[in-house]
C-alpha cells in the first residue's frame, strides 16, 4: 500500500496530444495544425511590436507591488472598454464588477465559481461542441454541464433553429455560455440578425448570457465588429458576465492576462460582486502575476501603443483570411470534387474541416500532418510555403 496507489493516470488532453505527436515526427515536412496559437508566414510564434514597445516602456518597474491595485483596476476598465464600447455608460455608472483573471481559463474558472456558490442549483449549457476545456472547468466546480444544438455538420455551419429550439426548451433562467466570436472549433458564428433574436429569446427566457471572448479581434479585424453579439445583448438591456483572454490577441500566452467582467443591475451591486470575486480568487491563486498586467495596461491605456496593437491584430486576421482563401482555392485547383465554401465562409483561428478521424489518421501518418481528431485546423498554422502540400495531402486522403 502506498498513499497514492489509486491514482490513476489522467486522460490526456487532446490539443496537448496533437502537439506531442508533431513534435516527435522527425519529418521536415511535419505541420502542426493543432495549437490554436498564432504562427507568422514561417509557422514561427510571433512576439508583437506593441508588446516590445510595451517592455521597453515598462522595463524594471514591476517591482513597484503597491500600485499593482490602481494598475489592475486600470486594466479591468480597459478591458471593458473593449468589449462594450469606449463611451459605454455602464462603464461610467459603475455598474461593471471586473477583476483581473488567470487569462481565459482562469476567468471561466472564477465565473463557474461564483456561479456554483450563488446559483447552488444551477446548471450551465455549453454549446455543442465547445472548447473542450469548457466541460472541465464547470465539471470542477460541480455545475452540471448540459448542452445546445450549435454546429451542423451538412452545411458546416450554424444549426439556429435547433439553437433556437434548445434556448427556448431550456428552464427558465438558465445559464448559457456563449462564443461572441471566433467559435472554437466550428470557426462557425451567428449572424447579426441571428443574435438580435438569440438575445430576445434569451429575454424572454430570462436566460443569462455569459460570453467567453477569448478571440476578440480574430474573426474580422476589428474589436468593435468582433464584439457586436455582446452590444446587441447590451442594448437588450441584458445582464451579463464575460471572460476576456489577451492570449491570442496580443500573443501573451505564457503570461496568462485576462478579466472577468459582470455587469449589474447598479453600483451598489457591482462592489458586492467585485468583492465576492474577490475573495474567491484570493482563496484559489491569492493575486495574478504582475508583468503580464503592466505589459497590457501599457498596451490599452498608451494611445499610439493602442493603435500599433490594433494595426497588428487586423494583419493577423488577415493573414488567417487570406490562408483560408488559399486553401480553398487549392483544393478547387486540384479538382477536388468536394465543397470547400466552409473553408472561406467560417472564421477566426480555426476551421471545423469536416474530416473524418480516419482521414485525419491518415493525414498524420502518411503526409505528417497534425490536427485534433475532430478535424479542426488551426488556419494560423497554415503558410503560403506549406498552403500546397496541406491541400494535396487533404485532396488524397478525402478522394
Ligand atoms: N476560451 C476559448 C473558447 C478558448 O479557445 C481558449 C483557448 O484556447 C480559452 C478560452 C482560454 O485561453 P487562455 O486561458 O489561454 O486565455
Amino acid at each position: 500500500w502506498s498513499w497514492w496507489d489509486h491514482v490513476r493516470p489522467a486522460s490526456k488532453d487532446p490539443i496537448v496530444g496533437v502537439t506531442e505527436a508533431f513534435l516527435a515526427d522527425p519529418n521536415p515536412k511535419r505541420i502542426n495544425l493543432g495549437v490554436g496559437a498564432y504562427r507568422d508566414d514561417e509557422g514561427k510564434p510571433v512576439v508583437l511590436q506593441c508588446v516590445r514597445d510595451a517592455e521597453a516602456k515598462i522595463a524594471g518597474s514591476e517591482f513597484l507591488e503597491s500600485i499593482s491595485a490602481a494598475i489592475s483596476s486600470k486594466l479591468v476598465e480597459e478591458s471593458l472598454k473593449l468589449v462594450y464600447g469606449k463611451d459605454s455608460n455602464v462603464i461610467t455608472d459603475g455598474r461593471f464588477a471586473g477583476i483581473q483573471a488567470l487569462s481565459g481559463t482562469g476567468a471561466c474558472r472564477l465565473f463557474a465559481e461564483f456561479q456554483k456558490r450563488f446559483y447552488p442549483e444551477s446548471q450551465i449549457y455549453l454549446p455543442d461542441p465547445t472548447w473542450s476545456n469548457h466541460h472541465n472547468i464547470w465539471r470542477d466546480a460541480h455545475v452540471p454541464r448540459r448542452t445546445f444544438r450549435y454546429y451542423n455538420p451538412s452545411t458546416k455551419g450554424l444549426n439556429f433553429a435547433a439553437l433556437m429550439d434548445d434556448v427556448k426548451n431550456a428552464p427558465d433562467s438558465s445559464f448559457f455560455l456563449l462564443h461572441p466570436c471566433a467559435h472554437n472549433p466550428t470557426g462557425v458564428d451567428p449572424t447579426k440578425e441571428q443574435w438580435r433574436e438569440i438575445s430576445h429569446q434569451f429575454k424572454v427566457k430570462n436566460h443569462f448570457p455569459f460570453f467567453d471572448m477569448a478571440y476578440q479581434g480574430f474573426a474580422s479585424g476589428d474589436f468593435d465588429i468582433d464584439a457586436k453579439a455582446i452590444r446587441i445583448f447590451l442594448e437588450d438591456g441584458h445582464l451579463i458576465g464575460c471572460a476576456q483572454s489577451f492570449a491570442k490577441n496580443m500573443g501573451l500566452y505564457g503570461h496568462r492576462v485576462g478579466c472577468l467582467s459582470v455587469l449589474c443591475s447598479d453600483h451598489k451591486q457591482a462592489v458586492g460582486v467585485k468583492s465576492q470575486l474577490q475573495q474567491i480568487a484570493r482563496a484559489m491563486y491569492g493575486s495574478p502575476p504582475v508583468h503580464g498586467l503592466l505589459l497590457v495596461s501599457t498596451i490599452l491605456s498608451d494611445s499610439d501603443i493602442k493603435s500599433l496593437w490594433l494595426r497588428e491584430m487586423k494583419a493577423m486576421a488577415n493573414r488567417i483570411k487570406s490562408n483560408r482563401s488559399a486553401l480553398r482555392d487549392s483544393l478547387e485547383n486540384l479538382g477536388s470534387p468536394l465543397n470547400w465554401e466552409h473553408i472561406t465562409n467560417q472564421v477566426g483561428m480555426f476551421c471545423f474541416s469536416g474530416l473524418t478521424p480516419d482521414q485525419v489518421n491518415q493525414l498524420a501518418r502518411k503526409f505528417h500532418i497534425y490536427m485534433t481528431q475532430d478535424g479542426r485546423i488551426s488556419m494560423a498554422g497554415v503558410t503560403s510555403g506549406n498552403v500546397s502540400y496541406l491541400a494535396n495531402a487533404i485532396n488524397q486522403v478525402t478522394n
